[in-house]
């Protein structure tokens, strides 16, 4: 259990700005002529702004996920998501954000962007927090920890009660991404927000729902969060086709895209057995996510001779503890059976 007082967290300009308002924001109810937007008056489909507040999407969505449309913040992707959670929280040239290494590449590239300070403690070589090192680390400026689970790049998920160790353990917030939840058995951490109002969970539709290309990016938290990021938001981040398409794959087919998961989930064995037989690689780590990391003799030179074939994967080898790592996304049985039949060739 954990009650910070979210308000004071935020920065002081963020706390006092009154935010735009936008001409849908100033009139609500039923019109049939609208002079308010300048937009112009012959229909082309796209002619109109989108709704700011993506009304319809958040409440299918709220319920798909079990909670109340106050606590749900849309970005565009999880990138805007995190870009937004860190100005909102941290103040340029002063405060931190905490990260556990090796970890996906937003956080940082978003704090520094921003003149946010990165504060990085290295995961085990399990890839697991050391609590006691991120809790070490610290400071008084240190204003988010960003925990991804399962992790990106190397797959597992990090220990339940590592998480809630350090979201105890600290005044400050704590973001887990979980893009990667929908190929677990493992429950999302949104069932424990109203333990931890400092806890705010990111999931996307870019991975398991299959819409990257969309772009929408799932914050969930304590409602005072989510208000503070929809001040300060772009008025329209998520457009008109976006809303509308990401509101038909939701609430359509959902048998296809659970099936999906599960091939998905079958081809992760199988790609891991078959690796595992490859000569040269030494090491398949397990994993959680919809791809597996690799380790093994070679691998940049690995990683070029399945470029010269056609056949691109994602080298980690310059990143600290996966040396000699590749990361290779879980695809069709046929793509996966063409990678092992390379791989074997090299
Ligand atoms: C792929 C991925 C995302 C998704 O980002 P979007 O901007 O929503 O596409 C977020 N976090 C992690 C760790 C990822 O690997």
């Amino acid at each position: 259990m954990k009650q910070i007082d979210i308000n004071q967290l935020a920065r002081e300009n963020v706390r006092n700005l009154r935010p735009y308002s936008s001409a849908r924001d100033e009139f609500q109810g039923a019109a049939s002529l609208f002079l308010d937007a300048n937009e112009n008056p012959f229909e082309s489909g796209y002619n109109r702004y989108p709704d700011p507040h993506q009304k319809a999407l958040k409440q299918t969505i709220a319920s798909i996920k079990g909670i109340s449309a106050d606590q749900l913040f849309l970005g565009n992707g999880s990138d805007e998501a995190i870009d937004l959670i860190i100005r909102t929280f941290c103040e340029p040239g002063r405060d931190a954000i905490l990260i556990p290494q090796p970890t996906y590449g937003m956080y940082a590239v978003s704090a520094a962007t921003n003149d946010v300070g990165i504060l990085s403690v290295l995961l085990t070589n399990e890839f697991q927090l050391d609590t006691k090192a991120v809790l070490q680390a610290v400071t008084p400026f240190t204003r988010i920890i960003f925990l991804c689970s399962p992790n990106n790049p190397s797959g597992n998920l990090l220990h339940p009660e590592d998480i809630e160790h350090l979201l105890n353990g600290v005044n400050c917030l704590v973001v887990v991404d979980e893009a990667y939840i929908d190929f677990t058995d493992n429950p999302s951490w949104i069932r424990r927000l109203a333990e931890f109002n400092n806890l705010i969970v990111l999931q996307t539709l870019s991975k398991a729902w299959g819409l990257a290309g969309l772009r929408i990016g799932l914050c969930i938290a304590h409602p005072d969060i989510i208000a503070l990021l929809n001040k300060i938001k772009p008025p329209y981040n998520i457009n008109s086709f976006t809303q509308a398409e990401a509101l038909r794959r939701l609430t359509g087919n959902k048998a296809e895209i659970a099936a999906q998961i599960s091939t998905l989930r079958q081809e992760r064995i199988r790609l891991s057995e078959a690796l595992q037989k490859v000569s040269g690689i030494n090491k398949v780590f397990p994993s959680d996510a919809n791809f597996v990391l690799v380790r093994m003799a070679n691998a940049t030179a690995v990683y070029r001779k399945l470029i010269a074939n056609g056949t691109v994967v994602r080298d980690r080898s310059g990143v600290v503890l996966c040396t000699d790592c590749l990361r290779i996304s879980i695809c069709t049985p046929a793509e996966n059976q063409h990678l092992i039949d390379q791989l074997n060739a090299i």
